[in-house]
């Protein structure tokens, strides 16, 4: 039996298949039930106003929209923050420049790795016209 430091509150448990411990993720149902629960009687909520209603925090509403357990698509004032920046985002991990930016980045690392390989063809022929 491996035992482990629940990721959220810290506490010794016996792991099975997550970083949190039975307790967390029993509270992080709860969470999730008065967050659904308030959600549905409440179209014009911010997640401010929806963490501060419900005693959870951003970060877990953040979580639940993630992995799609909260669908925001009918609440048009709930957003949450870019992973890279401070820019309120409504899907994914990352702002619509932030994700501009990770792909340029990574054409440049490509670019970098070509020119990196050694070249054949070195020589310059010059054309000279009378
Ligand atoms: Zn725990
Ligand atoms: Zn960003």
């Amino acid at each position: 039996m491996d035992l482990a430091n629940c990721f959220r509150c810290g506490r010794l448990f016996a792991k099975a298949f997550r970083d949190i411990c039975p307790t967390c993720i029993k509270e992080i149902e709860q969470e999730y039930m008065r967050c659904t629960d308030y959600l549905r009687h409440n179209r014009q909520v911010t997640m401010q106003e929806l963490s501060e209603a419900t005693d959870v925090s951003v970060r877990q509403i953040t979580t639940f929209i993630r992995e799609g357990r909260i669908s925001i698509a009918n609440f048009e004032n709930i957003s949450y923050k870019c992973e890279a920046c401070d820019t309120h985002i409504r899907e994914g991990h990352l702002c619509d420049s932030c994700r501009r930016r990770l792909q340029s980045d990574l054409k440049n690392s490509e670019k970098v790795v070509r020119q990196a390989e050694p070249t054949t063809q070195s020589t310059t022929t010059y054309r000279i016209t009378e």
